[in-house]
């Protein structure tokens, strides 16, 4: 993995890469995934989808932490749940226990788990950054980001959703349906990593958090709506780049 990893560094030196055949593949592979145009496709069949469906930045992270394994339509009604008991508070959340939060959180699944994800955040700006959200939002984004990480609970993907949506950072958040449809059309290999595909759009669509914001919306609309487990290409937009089997 060697080669991926380097490739995937935006400080890339290929002196440091051993593999230079698996570069090599990689480069002319990335060469001709078509992304601008699939988003021009996404934007023009779907529309504006006007994310992130939260009104604060609290809420957004809250909103990322939830939504892991969960439909929206659960994190709609903790968040409802959570604005009765007045829970979307920092100091509320630091001063309430993890079983408290659980039983607000319930309808999100893996309420524990959660809960326990949302006190460590609280926890790690209360810690670090006198409690304000502010504060830990002044972090550049690199620096941002490894704080995100080392954060109990809290991968890749909730880290960059955190950062594109609440923090407002030109960081591309790869999910579950933008590997589906990149690996269906064969953009990418099959174990490509996070940053790889990250990367990719971010080495095609230049650094803009609203398009980045757009395009992250319009995959997981395109998932939800074609390119679910089973999917339905006949009618998807994005048929026409499909290869003949
Ligand atoms: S054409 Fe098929 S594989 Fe491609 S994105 Fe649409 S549903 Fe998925």
């Amino acid at each position: 993995m060697e080669g991926s990893d380097a490739l995937s560094s935006k400080s890339f030196d290929p002196d440091d890469c051993y593999d230079y055949g698996l570069l090599i593949d990689l480069f002319e592979m990335n060469r001709h995934v078509p992304i601008p145009e699939v988003y021009k496709t996404l934007f023009e069949s779907f529309g504006p989808q006007h994310w992130w469906p939260g009104r604060t930045r609290l809420e957004v992270v809250i909103g990322a932490i939830l939504t892991q394994n969960t439909a929206w339509t659960n994190i709609e009604k903790v968040i409802r749940r959570l604005k009765k008991e007045k829970g979307l508070n920092l100091h509320v959340l630091h001063q309430e226990n993890a079983q408290t939060i659980a039983e607000w959180i319930k309808p999100a699944g893996y309420f524990n788990v959660k809960a326990k994800r949302i006190k460590a955040f609280v926890d790690t700006v209360f810690r670090g950054y006198g409690g304000r959200l502010e504060k830990l939002f002044t972090l550049e984004t690199s620096l941002l980001r490894q704080v995100l990480l080392h954060i109990h609970g809290i991968g890749p993907e909730t880290a960059d959703s955190i950062l594109l949506y609440a923090a407002k950072r030109p960081v591309f958040v790869v999910d579950a349906y933008t590997r589906r449809f990149l690996s269906r059309h064969g953009w990418i290999h099959s174990d490509a990593s996070y940053d790889e595909i990250a990367r990719l759009f971010e080495s095609k669509m230049g650094k803009d958090v609203q398009t980045y914001n757009e395009y992250h919306a319009l995959i997981v609309q395109l998932g939800k709506s074609f390119c679910k487990t089973k999917p339905l290409c006949e009618n998807c937009p994005l048929h026409p780049w499909l290869n003949p089997v």
